[in-house]
């Protein structure tokens, strides 16, 4: 897992729990979420306490016990929760952001986001007979994320939480070879 040291408290955090902070003016720093967000909060001389929330574990549809961490962090005038899985050490699987304003309750936007949560992670879209991966009904719902093994720039899905590849996805789509499709493309704050 990839550790960074907190320019300013020096504590040693996950790599997914930094924030590459500053400008090429004044440079960057590496700082923890909480000083992030404190920072950022004296700048804007907003009222704002941070949480560092504890990992939550939710099982999905198959039954599986999945891990979530939660970022709290402050953007300017808004504020983004976000919860996601590790996966050898980074960020992998699901992923969901909540957005609202800077002074809204931190614990108020985690009970909202662990309800989105919970309804996402029981639908399954995929179908796994051990061979091949299907679409198991008409409707997909996932993330696009990138294939960094792909010469093509090509995007690597998150699907039901596992990466499914541009040409995986397109074999599946071929069962549906003739049918038609309408694709719309969200915010990653909104719920799909
Ligand atoms: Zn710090």
């Amino acid at each position: 897992m990839t550790e960074v040291q907190c320019n300013t408290c020096h504590a040693r955090v996950a790599g997914y729990d930094a924030v590459h902070f500053g400008s090429i003016g004044t440079g960057y720093r590496e700082l923890c979420s909480r000083c992030f967000n404190e920072e950022v909060a004296r700048r804007g001389q907003l009222k704002f306490e941070h949480v560092g929330f504890e990992p939550v574990n939710m099982p999905d549809a198959a039954g599986v016990k999945r891990r979530f961490h939660f970022l709290l962090r402050l953007l300017g005038d808004q504020v983004a929760l976000e919860a996601f899985e590790v996966q050898g050490g980074e960020r992998g699987g699901y992923e969901f952001q909540i957005l609202d304003d800077a002074e809204a309750d931190p614990f108020e936007l985690m009970a909202r986001l662990v309800e989105r949560m919970r309804r996402a992670i029981l639908l399954r879209h995929l179908a796994d007979d051990g061979l091949r991966l299907s679409i198991a009904d008409v409707t997909v719902r996932g993330r696009i994320s990138c294939d960094l093994d792909s010469d093509y720039h090509h995007p690597m899905l998150v699907i039901d939480g596992r990466e499914v590849s541009w040409e995986q996805f397109g074999q599946m789509l071929m069962t549906f070879e003739g049918w038609q499709f309408k694709l719309e493309i969200k915010d990653r704050s909104e719920e799909v």
